[in-house]
């Protein structure tokens, strides 16, 4: 066979090998995808900072814990276990159990992550209760770079050494998502943002869903430091987006801090939602203001009612199709390539 002729084979391999790659959507970017049914439209409003510059690991406070290792790594867990995937190595699986909930949740971390299990356990843990009682499984994977994302079913996938506030903020994407049904797709959302003229910081400009999830890290920032902002942040821009977060019922501070993932007349959709035998005593204590807003921020009980009814959901099929994408496309690539190479 001509070399000419092999030349022109292989780029045509490559140009539909580029193709099949651009049908992945969940696959890694910088910081994080946006959450698979939505497609991202940046929002046109002025970022007030490049990024958040705070650090929450140091204020909110963190449950005990117990560990259960699994003898089995869970399905949903063991299929990003290949060498074309998140784990190339292998999974070790635990269940924690934290003192403020009688359910457990599982972490899957792979042998080769930046993290480490008991990293990974406290960071997961000092998600403050109310929220992380949306997170369903969290995966753990090695990666260069922090980044993260969330299925609709919940699952948190967290890449190199993610810090607590990526954490929270994936946190808010797992409950924006919990009823299959974003909070972030709603028309009040949308009214929100076009009433303002910033975001929090220049990912939030990502999408309508990104600033959910900022706006949930700030809120929950501004909860434990005297309904402040950080130092740099202004509340002025964004009041409106802010007045949306304070009516969310999550955020009522006695049960987002509440020592139990077991909230009475809550929403089903939480998904650990066990009393603890015995309910902690521990205080989420209060932080001095960095700087006072403008105006302050009014404290946030329930204005958005709970349907108290469960959206059926399409959980998980975005990542499955995206994994089987991935198989199919190395699968081609690699038996085109060992065709070519025995012509
Ligand atoms: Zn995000």
């Amino acid at each position: 066979m001509a070399f000419l002729q092999k030349l022109v084979f292989l780029l045509t391999l490559l140009s539909c090998l580029v193709g099949l790659g651009s049908a992945a959507p969940l696959r890694a970017r910088p910081r994080d995808p946006p959450p698979p049914a939505i497609t991202p439209v940046p929002l046109r409003l002025t970022a007030q900072q490049d990024s958040f510059n705070f650090d929450l690991s140091t204020t909110l406070v963190l449950p005990t814990s117990t560990m259960q290792p699994l003898q089995t790594v869970p399905p949903h867990c063991a299929m990003y276990n290949s060498l074309q995937s998140e784990c190339p190595t292998s999974f070790e699986a635990v269940n924690v159990t934290y003192d403020d909930c009688g359910d457990a949740w599982t972490v899957c971390r792979c042998s080769t992550a930046n993290m480490t299990m008991d990293t990974a356990v406290e960071r997961l843990g000092r998600i403050p209760v109310g929220l992380r009682r949306y997170v369903a499984t969290v995966v753990v994977a090695p990666d260069t770079q922090t980044h993260a994302y969330t299925l609709t079913s919940g699952d948190i996938h967290m890449f190199g050494d993610t810090q607590v506030d990526s954490w929270v903020h994936e946190a808010g994407h797992a409950y924006d998502w919990a009823t299959g049904s974003p909070l972030s797709g709603t028309p009040e959302w949308q009214k929100a943002i076009d009433s303002d003229t910033c975001v929090p910081d220049t990912y939030s400009a990502t999408s309508a869903g990104e600033d959910f999830a900022q706006m949930t890290v700030m809120k929950v920032y501004s909860l434990i430091h005297e309904n402040s902002l950080p130092e740099g942040w202004s509340l002025d821009c964004m009041s409106h987006q802010m007045d949306y977060m304070n009516g969310l019922p999550v955020f009522n501070k006695a049960e987002l801090f509440g020592n139990t993932c077991a909230i009475a007349g809550s929403d089903p959709s939480s998904r650990h939602s066990t009393p603890p035998p015995v309910t902690p005593t521990r205080v989420q204590p209060d932080f001095p203001a960095q700087v006072q807003p403008n105006s302050p921020l009014k404290s946030g009980l329930a204005a958005v009612e709970d349907k108290g009814e469960k959206t059926p959901t399409n959980k998980d099929s975005a990542a499955l199709s995206t994994y089987i994408t991935d198989v199919k496309s190395v699968l081609f690539a690699g038996g085109a390539v060992l065709g070519w190479l025995m012509w």
